[in-house]
């Protein structure tokens, strides 16, 4: 007698189109068709002459039983699922009632599973991407498991930030499970966490709704739909539900020119949220690297406070997002989680009645505000130069920022511009098309020179400006600033930047490393004296060269300057401080 075989066969969501090759086959090769009424329909047109077992949506288990005594009496059975057959399809419930007959594959029928599109694919595609990264999917039905484990897993899954979706969401008699489902991830999640709901895709009544979490319970979901609820991360752009997978981390997504290069991507430095940057994790081995045991944690405190009080007054950006909680720069914002764990590790943790440590929840407003399409950052100012704005770029500014956008001033004489949903390009052009030097705000050059007594003395305006046309916006491994003063004034306070140049006599003096924030602000060392004008240009360019290639990710000048100990011929020496006095007024 023939071998009988039972393929358990996933279709996909519905269209032909999305059904695999070997799928195909498989309906083909099968003698006898087993499945639910709707999924035969489905596949009607793929189906020649086989017989056809059809059975009611709950009969499941009288549909393996036949399919396995069918298969026993020597039959090639097809028994179908829709999606996947095994993503609470029939593959499992099959091979139970197999290993219930003590079935083994040498001695019994064959089996095979033949994969298929499963509906948080199917249904994730017509989103958007709102997958991406780690997903879990949970069916809400409780017909065959305790509501109490259902509602357990929800809830790990909304603690672990993991992007969630709920299959068999709810029926004509199961109404409240995807109401307390919704309860137990406002506890975790915020009420703008993008939703989509797919019913039917890829089928003729398709229907796809993008909603938020507070709201999607305003929207028809029934047993054809898939729920897809995104993490904290999640956005909605242009009726697309996105889950960024992390790369903006580590890349700045609308430039070819990386600030990381690709060897220094993968370095440990780089991903100080990653294992082998947790103090626990770190070993012997660790420190023998050259760090010290607390050498995660240093990096993450530096992190942190670069990130609260250097850049607090380097990059407004950094600080306004922690601050005001504006919500918007998750990396900075789960760095800074991140770091403030790693320093206290109960920090997110409190006392339950038993004393014991549990994990504290996420207050919800902690949670980033979701929804918010895309903002864009760039700063501008007059010229390198120039200092005084004319009406015409004020009214450009006031343009732009009318429409929710925002404007703050520099300690660097530029103006931060935060715009949301806008074309980057076009606010360049505009920006540009009155007169505005445009920088990024990320980890570039910038020149900036002082207004040389308002233009009198202007004998080396043309070597800042070409300076600033060389090496403006730059991509470098910190923020790199470099002042040009006119005259040995430096009133714009050249000689406390990272690279500063002082005009004096017809030549420039060159300072090196200076702090220009912080405790332990101090001014550059002064390198060389008396460069001639047309000398000085090539030697910056070539300082921000060695800079830029040899540079840390996030070194400021002036620690490179240090560790380095020399840049081209220059040395570097210990900044020694002003010298102490004492206090002539006793204690
Ligand atoms: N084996 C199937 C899942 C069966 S459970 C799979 O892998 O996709 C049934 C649930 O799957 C439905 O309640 C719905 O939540 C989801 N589902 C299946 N097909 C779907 C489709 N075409 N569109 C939307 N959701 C679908």
């Amino acid at each position: 007698m023939k071998k009988g075989k039972i393929l358990l066969i996933g279709f996909g969501p519905g269209h032909h189109d999305h059904i695999t090759h070997r799928a195909k086959e498989a309906i083909l090769e099968s003698d006898i068709i087993i499945g639910y009424n709707t999924y035969v329909d489905l596949i009607r047109e793929l189906i020649s002459d086989q017989s056809i077992v059809r059975t009611g949506m709950t009969e499941e288990v009288s549909r393996a039983i036949e399919a396995v005594r069918l298969a026993e009496e020597g039959q090639t059975v097809g028994v179908i699922s829709s999606g996947d057959a095994g993503v609470y399809g029939m593959a499992g419930l099959v091979y139970e009632v197999l290993v219930e007959k003590g079935w083994t594959e040498q001695t019994g029928v064959s089996v095979e599973v033949v994969p298929g599109i499963s509906a948080i694919q199917s249904c994730a595609s017509l989103l958007g991407a709102p997958i991406m990264h780690d997903a879990a999917t949970i069916s809400l039905s409780d017909h065959l498991t305790p509501w109490e484990t259902i509602a357990k897993r929800v809830e790990a899954a909304a603690s672990a930030d993991f992007v969630i979706a709920l299959y068999n969401p709810r029926s004509g008699r199961r109404t409240k499970q995807i109401e307390e489902t919704q309860k137990i991830l406002l506890q975790y999640r915020s009420p703008d966490t993008p939703v989509g709901l797919v019913k039917s895709a890829y089928r003729d009544r398709e229907q796809v709704i993008i909603t938020r979490l507070a709201d999607m319970l305003n929207h028809e979901i029934g047993m054809l739909t898939t729920v897809i609820i995104g993490n904290s991360t999640t956005f909605v752009y242009d009726s697309k539900i996105i889950t960024p997978r992390g790369y903006q981390r580590k890349y700045t997504l609308n430039r070819l020119d990386q600030p990381l290069k690709p060897h220094e991507r993968l370095q440990e430095k780089a991903e100080p949220w990653a294992l082998h940057s947790h103090p626990d994790f770190r070993d012997e081995n660790t420190s023998s690297q050259g760090l010290t045991e607390n050498g995660a944690v240093a990096v993450l405190e530096e992190s942190a406070s670069d990130s609260l009080i250097e850049t607090n007054s380097d990059s407004i950006k950094a600080s306004s997002t922690i601050a005001q909680e504006k919500e918007t720069d998750l990396p900075l914002y789960n760095l800074a989680l991140e770091a403030l764990a790693c320093l206290d590790p109960n920090a997110d943790k409190e006392q339950d009645s038993t004393g014991s440590l549990k994990k504290k929840k996420q207050s919800t407003n902690l949670i980033p505000r979701q929804g918010i399409i895309e903002i864009f950052e760039v700063q501008v100012s007059p010229g390198v130069a120039k200092k005084s704005f004319s009406s015409e770029q004020m009214l450009t500014l006031a343009q732009l920022t009318s429409n929710e956008g925002e404007m703050m001033y520099s300690p660097e004489h530029t103006i931060f511009l935060r715009l949301p949903q806008v074309q980057p390009e076009e606010v360049v052009e505009s920006l540009k098309s009155v007169g505005f030097l445009v920088l990024p705000v990320d980890s570039c050059v910038q020149v900036k020179a002082c207004d040389f007594c308002d233009m009198e003395k202007d004998e080396s305006i043309p070597i800042a400006e070409e300076l600033g046309r060389r090496l403006n916006g730059l991509a470098v491994p910190k923020e790199l600033k470099i002042g040009l003063n006119g005259c040995g004034m430096a009133c714009y306070g050249a000689v406390l930047e990272d690279i500063g140049l002082v005009y004096r006599r017809g030549a420039f003096d060159v300072f090196l490393g200076g702090k220009r924030i912080g405790r332990n602000a101090h001014p550059g060392q002064q390198v060389v004296e008396g460069v001639p004008a047309e000398q000085v240009i090539e030697l910056v360019e070539q300082l921000v060269t060695t800079y830029k290639n040899k540079g840390h990710l996030d070194e400021r000048f002036h620690k490179f300057f240090k560790r380095v100990g020399s840049v081209l011929q220059f040395r570097h020496a210990e900044y020694t401080g002003p010298l102490e006095i004492d206090s002539i007024c006793g204690d």
